[in-house]
C-alpha cells in the first residue's frame, strides 16, 4: 500500500473547517485598519506635512526629502500603537514572484532586535540597501560589485503585515536602473497621464490628471495540504507533471471530499477580513469551471496601487491557506485537461473629474471623447499585438494560451455588435474633403450613447476574445494566474500613452491646416478605424478557421513563450520604452534577459521533477506490479495444462508487454532528456537557451508524461505513489 497517498488521503477526509470570525460585525469598522491611508495620515501628521504629501501623492511628484522625517515619525507612531515591531522595505524583484518567492521579504531584517522600528526615520523611510545580491538583474547589477536600492512609493500607502510596518518602494541599481516591476510601471502610468490630460483637454479644459484603472480577477485552485504535500511537483513546480484525467462521465467522489468546500469557505471568509484590514476591497467569487476552483476579485483602483494589492493577496493567500491546512496553487496549469487559471485585466482610464474614459457617455461631446479613447486603444493594441503577446509570455501560461479552454495565442479585440456598427458609420459618412453636418455630427454622437445598456448586457460578450470591450473597460484575459499585472500594464498604458500622443499630433495638423476640430477628430478617428481594422474579431477565438484568418490579416501568433520574448527587446521595443520615458535600452534588454532565463529556469525544474518522480516513484511502482502480475502467470502455469494456461495467461502476459513497453519509453526518455540538458546548459546564449528548452526538452516532458499516466491506468490503485487527479479535484 502506498503508505504517503493513503495517509494523506485519511488526513484530508478527516479535517474540519476552521472558525473564522470578523472583529466587528461592521466591516466599515476595520476596513483599511491596517493601512497606513489618507486618514491615518491626516490623523497622525502634522497639518502641513499632510498637505505637503497628498498634493504630491495627487500630482505624482517626489516627496521633499526634508519632509520625510516627519513624514516617517508620524508612520512609526502609528504602526507602534498597533504593536508594531519591525518594518521593511517591500518591493516586487523581477522573479516572476510567487507568494512563496517573495516571503523573504516580509522577513524583519534583524530577527532579534526588536527596537528595529525605533530605528525608523526619514532615511529609513526614503531608501535603503536590501540584502538582495541574488535577484535578477539581467547583467545590470554586477552581484559583487554593485548594489541595489530601494526607494519608497509614496503612492502606494504603507501597510502592516503581522508585526512588520511594510514600505512599498522601487528597487533599483546604483545606477538607477529599473530592477523591478514597479519602476517602469510607474513610468508608464506617467507617460499615459500626459498624453490623456492632453488628449482630454480637446474636450474638457479642466482635466489635470489621468490615472490608468485596473480590477484584477484572480483565478486560483486550493488543494489540502497533505495532498499537495505528496505530491513532489506541486511542491516544486505548483503544477502536476503527471495525473490521468478522471475518466470521462466519472463523477468525482465528492462524499470523499464533502467536508473540503466548507474549509474552502473558511479560508476565503479569512481571506476577506485580512484583505479588509489592508484595504483591499475584494469579494469572493466561486468559479463553476473547473473543480476546487475559485476567484477573487477587487474594485477596480489606481493601476500601481491595484498592482500592489493583487501582490499582496497572493502573499497572504498562500499564508492564511497554510493556516486551514490548504495550498493555493496559483499556476497557469495545474492540472492537464482541466481548466487553467488566469488573472483578467480590467483596464479604464479615468479622469481627475471622475470620467471614465470608456464609458460611453449621455451626451454627444462625451461621447465624442470616448470614441476617441476606445478607437486609439484598438489601434495602440493593432500596432503593437506581438508586444502584448509579449507581456504575458511565461512558462506557467504557455500551457494555457493557445488550448481550447484559454484565449488563443493571437491577440484581437472584440468590441460587441454595437459597437462595431457604430465604427462602420464612422468610416462611412466622414469624408476628408467634406465636413460633416451639423446633423449627421449629432447623429453620430447621440448614437453611442446608445449603446451602454446594449453593451452592459452580458448576452453581447466574447467570452473566447483576448482582449474584450466589456460595458466600460478593456478586459485584457490572457494574462496568466501567477503573473505580477505590471507586465501587461506597463506595455498597455505606454502603447497606450504613444497612441495618444500620435492622435494629438495628428488632430492638431488638421486643426492647423483650417478643420475644425471636431471635424478633425472625425477624420483622424475614421483613418484610426480603417488602419485597425484587422485587429478587430467578433467569432470565436478558440475556432480553427480564426488561426486561418489572422494569419491572412497577418496578425501574429506567436505559440510559445520563447518565441513571443524575442518582441520584449525588439528594435521598435527598445524605441517605444525610450521614446516615452518608461525604459532604457540597456533596461529594456536586461528584462527579456531575464524573462529568458527565467523560463529556461523554470522548464529545467519541471523536467528534473518529471525526471526524479519518474525513476523513483514511478517505474518501482510499475514494475512491483508487473512482478505481481508475472507472478500470477507463473501460477497459472503451475496449476493449468498447457492449453488452457494459454488462454488463462493472455491478457496478464499483455499487461506485462504493455507494462514493459511504457517502461521502456519512460526509461529512455528520461536519459535522453537528461543529456540533451548538459548540452542546451552550455549554449551561452540565453535566448536559444529558452528556445530548445521549449522546442526539445518539453516535446519530451510530454512522451515521459503520456507513457507515466499509461502506466497510471495500469498499475494497481493501491500501490500508486501520487494521489490521483479524482483526489486532488474535488466535487461541490
Ligand atoms: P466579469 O464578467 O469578467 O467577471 P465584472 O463586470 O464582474 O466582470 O467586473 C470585472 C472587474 O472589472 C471587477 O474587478 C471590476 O472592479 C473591474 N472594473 C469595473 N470597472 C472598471 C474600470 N473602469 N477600470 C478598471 N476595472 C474596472
Ligand atoms: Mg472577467
Amino acid at each position: 500500500m502506498s503508505t504517503i497517498r493513503f495517509h494523506a488521503l485519511k488526513e484530508a477526509m478527516n479535517r474540519s473547517p476552521r472558525n473564522v470570525e470578523a472583529p466587528t460585525e461592521k466591516i466599515s469598522d476595520y476596513f483599511g485598519s491596517h493601512v497606513f491611508d489618507k486618514k491615518a495620515m491626516s490623523e497622525y501628521m502634522p497639518k502641513d506635512v499632510f498637505k505637503l504629501v497628498m498634493s504630491s501623492i495627487e500630482k505624482g511628484t517626489s516627496i521633499d526629502r526634508k519632509i520625510t522625517d516627519s513624514v516617517a515619525l508620524a508612520m512609526k507612531a502609528w504602526a507602534v500603537e498597533k504593536n508594531v515591531t519591525h518594518y521593511t522595505h517591500w518591493f516586487q524583484p523581477l522573479t516572476g514572484t510567487t507568494a512563496e518567492k517573495h516571503d523573504a521579504f516580509f522577513e524583519p531584517s534583524s530577527d532579534n532586535d526588536n527596537k528595529v522600528i525605533e530605528q525608523f526615520g526619514g532615511a529609513q523611510l526614503a531608501q535603503q540597501e536590501p540584502d538582495a545580491s541574488s535577484l535578477p538583474s539581467g547583467g545590470i547589477r554586477n552581484t559583487f560589485e554593485a548594489r541595489g536600492y530601494t526607494a519608497w512609493d509614496p503612492s502606494s500607502p504603507a501597510f502592516i503585515i503581522g508585526k512588520t510596518l511594510c514600505i512599498p518602494t522601487i528597487y533599483i541599481s546604483y545606477t538607477g536602473e529599473a530592477l523591478d516591476y514597479k519602476t517602469p510601471l510607474l513610468k508608464a502610468l506617467v507617460a499615459v497621464d500626459k498624453a490623456a490630460v492632453d488628449v482630454c483637454r480637446y474636450f474638457d479644459k479642466n482635466v489635470k490628471k489621468v490615472n490608468a484603472t485596473l480590477g484584477w480577477e484572480q483565478e486560483y485552485f486550493l488543494v489540502d495540504k497533505s495532498l499537495f504535500a505528496a505530491r513532489p511537483d506541486l511542491v516544486m513546480t505548483g503544477r502536476t507533471v503527471f495525473g490521468h484525467s478522471p475518466a470521462k462521465g466519472q463523477e468525482l467522489d465528492d462524499h470523499y471530499f464533502g467536508t473540503i468546500p466548507d474549509r474552502a469557505h473558511a479560508f476565503m471568509n479569512e481571506l476577506e477580513i485580512e484583505c479588509m484590514k489592508l484595504g483591499i476591497p475584494i469579494t469572493t467569487r466561486h468559479n463553476e469551471v473547473a473543480p476546487n476552483q475559485y476567484e477573487f476579485a477587487p474594485v477596480y483602483e489606481e493601476t500601481n496601487l491595484a498592482v500592489d494589492h493583487n501582490q499582496l493577496l497572493m502573499d497572504i493567500m498562500d499564508k492564511i491557506a497554510r493556516k486551514h491546512n490548504l495550498r493555493v496553487l496559483l499556476h497557469e496549469k495545474p492540472y492537464a485537461n482541466i481548466n487553467g487559471s488566469g488573472k483578467h485585466n480590467n483596464w479604464s482610464l479615468a479622469t481627475d473629474t471622475g470620467v471614465n474614459l470608456l464609458s460611453p457617455g449621455k451626451n454627444p461631446k462625451s461621447n465624442l471623447q470616448f470614441l476617441t479613447f476606445l478607437i486609439n486603444t484598438i489601434k495602440a493594441v493593432y500596432d503593437h499585438e506581438r508586444l502584448l503577446r509579449a507581456s504575458i509570455a511565461t512558462a506557467g501560461n504557455e500551457h494555457r494560451l493557445g488550448a481550447n479552454e484559454a484565449p488563443p495565442a493571437i491577440v484581437s479585440v472584440f468590441i460587441g455588435t454595437e459597437l462595431t456598427k457604430m465604427l462602420d458609420q464612422l468610416v462611412k459618412k466622414v469624408k476628408d474633403d467634406k465636413a460633416l453636418t451639423a446633423d449627421e455630427k449629432t447623429e453620430l454622437k447621440l448614437n453611442i450613447g446608445k449603446i451602454p445598456e446594449i453593451l452592459l448586457d452580458n448576452t453581447d460578450r466574447n467570452r473566447t476574445s483576448p482582449f474584450a470591450f466589456t460595458g466600460n473597460k478593456f478586459e485584457y484575459r490572457a494574462v496568466g494566474s501567477s503573473s505580477n499585472c505590471s507586465s501587461a500594464m506597463t506595455i498597455l498604458n505606454t502603447i497606450m500613452a504613444k497612441q495618444l500622443k500620435q492622435f494629438k499630433k495628428d488632430v492638431d495638423a488638421q486643426i492647423a491646416k483650417g478643420v475644425k476640430k471636431d471635424e478633425a477628430i472625425f477624420r483622424i478617428l475614421k483613418k484610426y478605424t480603417l488602419a485597425s481594422k484587422d485587429i478587430r474579431f467578433e467569432g470565436n477565438g478558440y475556432g480553427e478557421e480564426w488561426i486561418k484568418e489572422a494569419e491572412k490579416r497577418g496578425l501574429s501568433n506567436l505559440k510559445t513563450s520563447p518565441q513571443a520574448l524575442a518582441e520584449m527587446a525588439s528594435e521598435s521595443t527598445i524605441k517605444l520604452f525610450e521614446e516615452q520615458g518608461v525604459m532604457t535600452k540597456r533596461e529594456t534588454i536586461a528584462r527579456q534577459e531575464i524573462a529568458y532565463d527565467l523560463y529556461t529556469n523554470l522548464i529545467r525544474i519541471e523536467a528534473r521533477v518529471v525526471g526524479d518522480l519518474a525513476k523513483n516513484h514511478i517505474l518501482p511502482t510499475a514494475l512491483k506490479y508487473q512482478n505481481q502480475v508475472i507472478k500470477n502467470v507463473q501460477g497459472l502455469k503451475e496449476i493449468l495444462s498447457p492449453s488452457d494456461f494459454k488462454n488463462a495467461a493472455s491478457v496478464q502476459l499483455e499487461m506485462v508487454k504493455e507494462i514493459s513497453h511504457h517502461v521502456k519509453i519512460v526509461k529512455e526518455t528520461v536519459e535522453e532528456m537528461i543529456n540533451e540538458r548538459k548540452r542546451i546548459n552550455q549554449i551561452d546564449e540565453v535566448k536559444d537557451r529558452a528556445n530548445q528548452y521549449c522546442d526539445i526538452i518539453k516535446p519530451m516532458c510530454d512522451k515521459i508524461r503520456y507513457s507515466v499516466d499509461k502506466l497510471e491506468l495500469s498499475v494497481d490503485d493501491e500501490i500508486w505513489p501520487l494521489p490521483k487527479y479524482r483526489e486532488l479535484l474535488f466535487n461541490h
